[in-house]
């Protein structure tokens, strides 16, 4: 904790008698996603794209020659389309950066809002971006290998489709049908790696923030997406502790219910859009 909010909320509302506050719902824009997609995964896809059609056009021609020679032409493509993403990447991590500057800058805005309209103490002096370096250092790194990731395998299946394709001897036709659907697959993966990154760097900042505030308690927020998972649609609206020690407590009525493991938090697993709202619990 480096400051507790609680102190801070009882000296700002003096004779105030409430027991708990809970902090405003903070909801990640899906144009953040859209954001990063954009800016780290979708040059990837494009220049994949491009490529793919060279590349198909070269086992068009390997395939009416016939020659001995043809499959280093088109190991040649695939090595220059290879060579192509490697100077891409330098551009891409400065964007997963800034992505993740904004994004943090967004979220601390939000909290701040959040804790003001709540309990009137404004956190402007009290928190920083430097706070939660090593989060956005392990979401940058983890991006950085990802976009890695969206390509590699993109070159995987573009090659497995281009030297089956030339052993078996099949027409051009399909193997670009396979080739394009290759790039189509990877364009798909990345629109969700996108919005999976922004749910998962929103809710570790929340945590923080929180954490930070010594509030150890929470209120969960299912997502109400089409598809939940059961398990977390039953913890919605409950109370939640950080540590088994918070457990077992009432607050407003309500009894905090025992650790959520972590992996299992909210917004941590694929597509979870549950979020977590701060308690401020005054004893
Ligand atoms: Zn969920």
């Amino acid at each position: 904790m480096r400051y507790s909010l609680a102190t801070l909320t009882r000296r700002a509302n003096p004779g105030m008698r409430r027991r708990a506050i809970v902090l405003r719902d903070i909801v990640a824009p899906a144009t953040l996603a859209t954001d990063l997609f954009r800016a780290a995964y979708a040059p990837i896809i494009q220049a994949w794209t491009r490529h793919a059609e060279t590349i198909i056009a070269e086992y068009e021609r390997s395939l009416s020659q016939l020659t001995t020679d043809s499959p280093s032409d088109l190991q040649a493509r695939l090595a220059a389309a290879e060579t192509e993403m490697e100077r891409l990447y330098i551009l891409l991590d400065a964007a997963v950066q800034d992505w993740a500057v904004r994004t943090e800058k967004w979220q601390r805005g939000k909290f701040r809002g959040a804790v003001l309209s709540a309990t009137g103490v404004d956190l402007n002096t009290l928190i920083g971006p430097e706070d939660v370096r090593g989060t956005l250092d392990q979401i940058i790194a983890w991006n950085t290998s990802l976009i890695r990731d969206v390509s590699d395998q993109a070159r995987q299946r573009i090659g497995n489709a281009v030297f089956s394709g030339l052993t078996e001897r099949r027409p051009a036709r399909e193997v670009a049908k396979e080739i394009r659907e290759a790039v189509a697959m990877s364009r798909r993966r990345a629109t969700g790696i996108a919005s999976d990154q922004l749910s998962k760097l929103t809710s570790s900042l929340a945590a923080e923030r929180r954490r930070e505030a010594g509030l150890s308690i929470y209120k969960y927020r299912h997502s109400g997406k089409k598809h939940p998972r059961e398990d977390h649609r039953a913890r919605d609206g409950k109370l939640y502790g950080e540590t088994p020690a918070d457990a077992g407590q009432s607050v407003d009525g309500q009894t905090v219910n025992a650790p959520i493991a972590a992996g299992q938090r909210a917004g941590q697993l694929p597509w979870c859009g549950c979020r977590e709202q701060g308690v401020v619990v005054f004893d």
